[in-house]
């Protein structure tokens, strides 16, 4: 009680960044309006605010781009490390898996439809967009150069890059997160097919790893409200056009429409084809731990209230509850992997930048892949779509675009990934049988007298 009514005298982060968004739109404004007022040929103001605020912002994305490798590596290796009773569940695991990596590609499909039909970033005015791409010229150039040398390679080229021949090398560019995700889920592996007494030690060590490393990201998010106010400041001041922010609006509705249909279409949809349990159901069993989601903007958060209501309320047994639900918190991110296609391909509309329908496919593998290996906290996503973005070859500063609306825009896909989550636990535990009445408050108890008197 004394603790909540502490954390309740601090301001909470997410107000904390609201407000660093609107002080930096805001000085943005005012450095574009002195120097229109006074004339001022050379944008002193503007200028001071590129030098001096900027910079700020420069080095929150770097905080973010240096986190995501040792993120990737610890998320990913515990995940899969943590299955180690994969052989008494092995049955259990694979449909778990399969129906999550099912339910995270239909996201990141209908985010992708979305995005290309509204095509949000083109409500950004054009001479925006031609300012923006003029800026990230090199960038695109890039993008266009691995395309040319793609084509000159060998159809199967992507697959041959996903696997590295050297991980160190790997690990030292960003733009390889594949290639880092793809040894992270081998060494996962090796550590599940390892006798446990002889890899407790390096088990124990990415266990651990991965405590520090959502630390690390704890701090970065102490510093974003700074980060954001410097990324919206030089926004405004390089790009002073409310366009930007009218393109802001579509991409959010199109995001959030995307993230309606997976909550209020696919997933109850999906729960009655698979379990007959109706559309009330679902949502009065799982309500409060979306609430918990949207305001933690946390999968690992909400957990506990997740189990809850899976557990008493939608009627998973226990065991398979606490198998399915906390892997789902760290690799089912539907809402993310949904977040992720929307926002690559807004950015790459607002730079003017055309994307085959290649690298659209790129985008929901890299979106599905790196949904899987974000972390289940605040902003995990926005690191992840650093990867998508460079994956593709988009603009990885374009994030700074998006950033404003990043936080409500984060509450929303989260409550998704805990709905998914929550979706997938009871399909599988009904394939496996392990479904029952949430009506009998102590279902576990329920399920033991059954089992012992059928015994
Ligand atoms: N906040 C999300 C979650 O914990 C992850 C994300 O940033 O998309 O589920």
């Amino acid at each position: 009680m004394s603790k909540r009514s502490n954390s309740m005298k601090k301001l909470a982060l997410h107000w904390k960044i609201i407000i660093g968004m609107i002080l930096g739109i805001i000085i943005g404004f005012v450095a574009v309006i002195i120097d229109n007022r006074t004339g001022s040929e050379s944008n002193t103001v503007k200028r001071i605010v590129i030098d001096y605020v900027k910079p700020f912002g420069t080095i929150f994305i770097n905080g973010l781009k240096l986190i995501a490798v040792p993120l990737i590596v610890a998320s990913l290796v515990k995940a899969i490390s943590d299955m180690k009773d994969i052989s008494k569940l092995s049955k259990l695991g694979g449909r778990t898996l399969i129906t999550y990596i099912a339910t995270t590609v239909v996201a990141v499909i209908i985010g992708m439809v979305l995005v290309n039909l509204i095509k949000p970033g083109e409500y950004i005015p054009l001479e925006i967009r031609e300012s923006l791409s003029v800026q990230y010229q090199e960038a695109a150039q890039g993008k266009i150069d691995v395309a040319l040398s793609q084509k000159e390679t060998g159809p199967l080229q992507a697959l041959i890059d996903l696997v590295p021949s050297n991980i160190f090398e790997a690990a030292s560019e960003n733009k390889n997160m594949l290639q880092v995700i793809f040894f992270a889920i081998l060494f996962g592996i090796g550590i599940i097919l390892s006798a446990p007494e002889k890899t407790k030690t390096v088990k124990d060590f990415f266990d651990n790893l991965n405590e520090v490393v959502l630390k690390i990201i704890d701090l970065i998010m102490i510093y974003s409200p700074l980060g954001v106010f410097a990324l919206m400041a030089s926004l405004v001041a390089e790009n002073p056009d409310p366009g930007i922010f009218a393109g802001l609006g579509m991409y959010s509705l199109t995001l959030l429409l995307g993230l309606a249909i997976m909550i209020f279409g696919v997933y109850p949809l999906l729960v009655y084809l698979f379990t007959g349990k109706k559309y009330g159901f679902f949502f009065s069993g799982i309500g409060p731990a979306q609430l918990v989601a949207f305001t933690t903007s946390s999968s690992a958060a909400t957990l506990p209230v997740t189990m809850e209501r899976v557990e008493e309320h939608l009627g998973v047994k226990k065991e398979a509850a606490s198998f399915i639900l906390p892997i789902g918190a760290t690799v089912n991110m539907d809402g993310t992997s949904c977040y992720q296609a929307v926002a690559a391909i807004f950015i790459a509309q607002a730079f003017d930048i055309d994307l085959s329908i290649g690298a659209q496919l790129g985008i929901i593998l890299t979106a599905t892949l790196a949904s899987i290996g974000a972390a289940a906290v605040p902003s995990a996503g926005i690191i992840m779509l650093v990867i998508v973005l460079g994956q593709a070859g988009i603009p990885e500063a374009g994030i700074a675009l998006i950033f404003a609306v990043d936080r409500p825009l984060d509450m929303c896909r989260t409550v998704v990934n805990v709905t998914g989550d929550a979706a997938v636990s009871m399909i599988v535990a009904k394939s496996t049988g392990q479904l029952g009445d949430p009506k009998v408050k102590d279902w576990d108890d329920h399920y033991n007298n059954e089992n012992s008197a059928t015994n």
